[in-house]
């Protein structure tokens, strides 16, 4: 630095930012980005001075050491919004009950005895969900971590690869879970990573055939669901990186360098089709009643009770991985009935979502009751389980949801008629949209008249013919019947202040007249309003 130089500011950490943006770019091309600081973490924070306070204090820190549900709590919150899965939310519901009273229990063992806390022996309760797509397994997971107020990172095994997978690595996830948490690593700690299509991950027999980098994730994500240290920044980053460092320089408050994966709850699941058929063929084998060549039926809780830590290795997993995932549970196929009792009784219902993005337009929808039957019957076709019933609504709704806002319709049934004659229900509403609803404009030109009376002292009343009047120009001019008036009357008041002059009315009576030549109707009041006797006669 040369010491001649005059004091030059300080940069602010935004400066500081840009040139680092800059230099990065000239460097390393276009598409690198250099963060902003967050505020009060200025990377020329002098040593030892407190950053700025915050302004604003963090929400109420959650402490997951305060956890207090039993697993009939859990159930019965999940009973709200998940229909059916009995069997599985009871098992998720003992699962994640264990597993967070255990976390509490070494943390009240450690703040008395630190050495015997670090003694017990822990077997971890991760889960594995076995069910078709659509049926609630995402779901009962994410509102489970809602409950209980912990992080909740979703992932698909298919992404991973042995050396990491696309755009990042497997320890991307715990880092996910602390951006998740908020920045509070202890939290992150406790949280629950949730990897679907782990099916897809089997080397052999019955599954799909993955290659044998299935293996090789499976045993990372074994190492993980174990325990081990993830450092919070990604090494491989150089943003995090630098970042990190000014984290130390800025008052060295970064305290923590990694998460430990201990405590996090790890869920699994799949469809694991072909399972089924595996276990069938190995039962048949020492019972009746269970043949290989028997129809073949999906997945339910029946057959699972009968489904071995065997056949998940026969199905192509390692049997330590299996071994690390000692509760299993099955989320059975949803029937026609059960999707229908979802859009009635879920509180998260697609129907209230539907009910809502209408009434954004002003337009009460309203589903009939054997329209939704026809929805459930149409959405089980697709075999998408409960993701079906978008994907119908979806088809059957979105033309109306395209042209109906903005026009006059304000109800919108959906009715068997509507779902079986589409184009024709449609079409009916494009007519009455256009129709502009005699309420309405006459209701519109009633608040004209009462700010018009307001502002200028005079009431306006307007007749049957001046409605329809109003109605069919503002249709024609695409304006609303307010604006209509606000134009054809915009300067009355000057001609009827005069005319209230002159002979004392307050009130006045327009009719079709005045609203086809607003401006004759009017001189032509004012001219008589000069005659005196005749005006008042
Ligand atoms: P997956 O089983 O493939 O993880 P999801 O749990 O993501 O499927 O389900 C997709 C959506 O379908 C959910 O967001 C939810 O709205 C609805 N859904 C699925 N199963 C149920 C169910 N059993 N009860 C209520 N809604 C469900």
């Amino acid at each position: 630095m040369n010491d001649n130089e005059p004091d030059s500011p300080t940069p602010s950490p935004e400066e500081i930012s840009q040139k680092l943006t800059d230099f990065f770019r000239e460097n390393f091309g276009s598409a690198t980005a250099f963060p902003a600081f967050p505020a009060g973490m200025s990377p020329l924070q002098p040593e030892g001075e407190e950053p700025p306070v915050e302004a604003e204090e963090p929400e109420e820190k959650i402490d997951i050491f305060d956890f207090d549900y039993r697993p009939r709590d859990i159930k019965k919150h999940l009973d709200r919004f998940v229909i059916r899965q009995d069997e599985a939310k009871k098992a998720l519901s003992i699962a994640v009950c264990d597993h967070y009273n255990h976390a509490k229990y070494l943390r009240r063992l450690a703040e008395e005895s630190p050495e015997e806390a670090s003694a017990v022996e822990f077997a971890k309760q991760n889960v594995m969900v076995v069910g078709p797509t659509g049926v609630g397994k995402t779901y009962l997971v994410k509102h489970i971590a809602e409950l209980i107020g912990v992080p909740f990172v979703k992932a698909d095994a298919t992404k991973f690869s042995e050396t990491g997978y696309v755009g990042g690595d497997v320890d991307d996830l715990v880092r996910e879970l602390v951006t998740r948490a908020d920045g509070d690593v202890e939290l992150a700690e406790h949280g629950i990573i949730y990897i679907d299509e782990i099916d897809k991950l089997a080397g052999q027999g019955q599954s799909m055939g993955r290659d044998v980098s299935g293996r090789g994730v499976q045993t990372t994500l074994l190492k993980l669901m174990e325990e081990t240290e993830v450092p919070l920044r990604n090494p491989m980053d150089m943003q995090s990186q630098m970042q990190a460092m000014f984290d130390m320089k800025g008052g060295g408050k970064s305290g923590r360098g990694s998460i430990n994966t201990r405590h996090i709850l790890f869920i699994v699941s799949g469809a694991f089709s072909g399972l089924e058929k595996l276990v069938r063929t190995r039962m048949s084998k020492g019972m009746i009643g269970f043949g290989a060549d028997s129809v073949e039926l999906p997945m339910d809780s029946e057959l699972f009770r009968h489904v071995s830590t065997q056949d998940f290795i026969e199905f192509g997993f390692e049997a330590e991985f299996v071994g690390r995932l000692p509760i299993r549970v099955v989320c059975e196929h949803l029937t026609a009935d059960d999707l229908l009792e979802i859009m009635e009784k879920s509180e998260g219902s697609l129907l209230r979502q539907y009910e809502q993005e209408f009434a954004a337009y002003g337009i009460q929808a309203r589903f009939e009751r054997r329209a939704l039957e026809i929805i459930a019957e149409r959405a089980s076709g697709e075999m998408t389980g409960a993701r079906g019933l978008l994907t119908v609504c979806e088809r059957a709704l979105r033309d109306f949801k395209f042209e109906l806002p903005g026009t006059s319709v304000s109800e919108l049934v959906i009715d068997e008629e509507l779902l079986e004659n589409r184009e024709e229900v449609l079409e009916r509403y494009r007519v009455a949209g256009r129709e502009v609803s005699v309420e309405k404009v006459s209701a519109e030109m009633s608040l004209f008249a009462a700010e018009f009376q307001r502002q200028h002292g005079v009431l306006l009343k307007f007749d049957d013919s001046a409605v329809e009047a109003v109605g069919g120009r503002s249709v024609t001019a695409g304006i609303s019947p307010l604006q209509m008036c606000d134009s054809l009357f915009k300067d009355y008041q000057f001609g009827l202040k005069l005319i209230q002059k002159n002979t004392g009315r307050s009130e006045f009576e327009l009719g079709e007249a005045a609203v086809d030549d607003p401006d004759g109707f009017l001189s032509d009041m004012v001219v008589t309003s000069y005659r005196g006797d005749e005006e008042t006669s």
